[in-house]
């Protein structure tokens, strides 16, 4: 469908993972300019200083699980919005394109007849390992790396597990804690050892960031005994091992370090 070139834009725009200085400086133009913006509950509240006075919010969260605003709804909202004349920011956690629905939104705009800009974010698949110090591609390991969800999409589909496994890349799995048994079991089942080591982040870049470095074959148990929950990263490879908190815990008899990262008052 063409689009008048007068058409309302929409801005989709990626706050990163949590630190608003995390945020290009593009995604702070937007948000200064908008006058509504819609937040995807993973959005970290400290960004939305940088809306105008008198901007306003509407929360539209999407956790897995969770009560949550239909995403016909949500689409709906922001087509009624732009053409009412608001300046409508629709901001995702992370990237708007990584597991964030960013496709199916710029669609729905698109076929409404309003133009979309897309503003990149962050996404915690790079941002929550680096967290830790943890190179995804580093080439003395991997060639390569591998973003897939934990989450069994709507339809009931999953990622090949044991084909992932034989890969040789880095895998680093957006909402796996919830069934990481599945996930550990598949991976194991494709041939990956028990020692490959891995690592969980939650809440990467938040007040609230804890991680664990341990092995394929302790990582179930680690989650667990160390209460490490969603929103969190799990990272499976030898790339773990170059993390300044890597202390081959498998060999240390440890199964696990914890750590806890206290960030500066600023970034909460
Ligand atoms: N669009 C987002 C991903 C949305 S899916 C992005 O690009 O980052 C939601 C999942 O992202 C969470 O379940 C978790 O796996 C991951 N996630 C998002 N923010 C995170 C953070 N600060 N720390 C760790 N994982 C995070």
């Amino acid at each position: 469908m063409s689009r008048p070139v007068n058409a309302p834009t929409v801005h989709l725009v990626g706050a990163g993972p949590g630190d608003p200085e995390l945020l290009t400086v593009k995604a702070v133009k937007a948000l200064r300019q908008a006058t509504l913006a819609l937040v995807d509950d993973l959005v970290n509240p400290g960004v939305l200083k940088y809306l105008r006075r008198g901007a306003r919010i509407v929360h539209v969260g999407k956790r897995g699980g969770c009560a949550s605003t239909p995403q016909a709804f949500i689409e709906r909202l922001m087509v009624a919005e732009a053409r009412r004349g608001e300046r409508v920011v629709r901001l995702k956690g992370g990237d708007p394109f990584v597991f964030g629905r960013g496709g199916e939104e710029c669609d729905a705009l698109r076929a409404a007849g309003l133009q979309v800009e897309v503003i990149s974010g962050l996404t915690a698949g790079m941002a929550a390992p680096a967290a830790i110090g943890v190179p995804v591609t580093d080439r003395r390991h991997t060639r390569g790396v591998i973003f897939v969800t934990g989450h069994t999409g709507e339809a009931g589909g999953e990622p090949d597990w044991p084909a992932l496994a034989r890969c040789g890349l880095t895998l680093v799995v957006y909402m796996g804690v919830a069934r990481l048994p599945h996930i550990v079991q598949g991976l194991r089942a494709g041939g990956l050892a028990a020692h490959t080591p891995a690592a969980v982040v939650c809440s990467a870049h938040t007040a609230q960031q804890r991680h664990a470095l341990c092995t394929l074959g302790s990582l179930q148990e680690t989650v667990l005994r160390e209460g490490l929950a969603s929103p969190a990263i799990v990272v499976v490879g030898d790339v773990v091992q170059a993390s300044p908190h890597w202390a081959a815990p498998g060999l240390a008899g440890a199964a696990s370090a914890v750590e806890q990262v206290r960030l500066p008052a600023k970034h909460r």
